[in-house]
């Protein structure tokens, strides 16, 4: 089983058209795939068609300690499971303040999943922030995929949210790793695009090789600007069956294939220098 936690502080760099895709592409490949939404807007569950209203119970009842994720899930697509989100979730920043193991709330709740049924990819969409559901997320999981979108400040968060993995590598979860970088919306052609592109690269190479993202690959597929990308949320489908013949069909499908193709533990170290 894969554990992966996608996350930037930013929002609308594609986190959840990353988490969605990503996990749809993989459930089409045949691999069960449980989708985590953690963002209280709840728009993985609404990409996938899953609505959350005042009775269907989600991650917020599984944080307050009511359900448990088996009871929470729905079945989007075949292979596909999602663990939806509503508003409610912005509560448990502020609930989650005085308890004592605030952290592994998320952890606990997975071991208990995976007693019930072995999955073999888990996909938490974060929030757009690093506050204690990603913390949450980063405690519950071995890898973290960062979506960045190429513009001129798109490295300046990278630190802060690399010293939060570091962080909680060092207190929680020794097993964390960044193990995936992925351009999104990108301009095809662009200038800036190939220097954030070379920067990145740099940074990743001068990083310190202790580091829980000196392992961090920067996919090779880039995830093009597609107004069908846009669009397929708000008729409930993944990228493959909104548009299957897009540019955002093709570019997620290239990383679902480099996402697979690392599987086994074979997370390629050298894709930083070679890039
Ligand atoms: P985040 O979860 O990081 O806030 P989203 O995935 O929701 O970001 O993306 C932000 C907005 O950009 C959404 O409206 C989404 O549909 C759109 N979007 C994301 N990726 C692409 C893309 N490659 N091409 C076109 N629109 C995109
Ligand atoms: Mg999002």
């Amino acid at each position: 089983m894969r554990s992966i936690v996608v996350m930037n502080q930013k929002g609308g760099v594609g986190k959840t058209t990353t988490s969605v895709n990503l996990a749809a592409g993989l459930a089409k490949c045949g691999k069960s795939v449980c989708l985590i939404d953690l963002d209280p807007q709840g728009h993985a569950g609404l990409h996938l068609g899953v609505e959350v209203d005042g009775r269907t119970p989600s991650v917020y009842d599984v944080f307050a300690g009511r359900k448990t994720l088996a009871e929470v899930k729905q079945l989007a697509v075949e292979n596909l499971w999602v663990v939806p989100a509503n508003l409610d979730l912005a509560a448990t920043e502020l609930e989650l303040v005085d308890a004592p193991d605030r952290e592994i709330v998320l952890r606990r709740a997975m071991e208990a999943l995976q007693q019930t049924q072995s999955f073999d990819y888990i996909i938490m969409d974060c929030p757009p922030s690093l506050g204690v559901l990603t913390v949450n997320a980063l405690t519950a999981s071995k890898e973290v995929f960062i979506p960045l979108q190429p513009h001129f400040f798109a490295l300046q968060g990278l630190s802060k949210l690399f010293e939060t993995t570091a962080l909680v590598k060092r207190r929680l979860n020794r097993d964390l790793r960044v193990t995936g970088i992925a351009l999104c919306l990108y301009e095809t052609g662009t200038r800036l695009a190939a220097d954030i592109t070379d920067d990145l690269t740099r940074f990743l190479q001068a990083s310190d090789p202790t580091s829980p993202w000196k392992s961090a690959k920067l996919f090779e597929s880039r995830i093009r600007r597609n107004i069908k990308l846009a669009e397929a949320p708000s008729f409930g489908q993944s990228i493959f069956d909104y548009a299957p013949k897009s540019t955002g069909t093709v570019d997620y499908a290239d990383l679902v294939r480099e996402v697979i193709a690392a599987e086994a533990g074979t997370v390629s170290t050298s894709s930083n220098a070679a890039a």
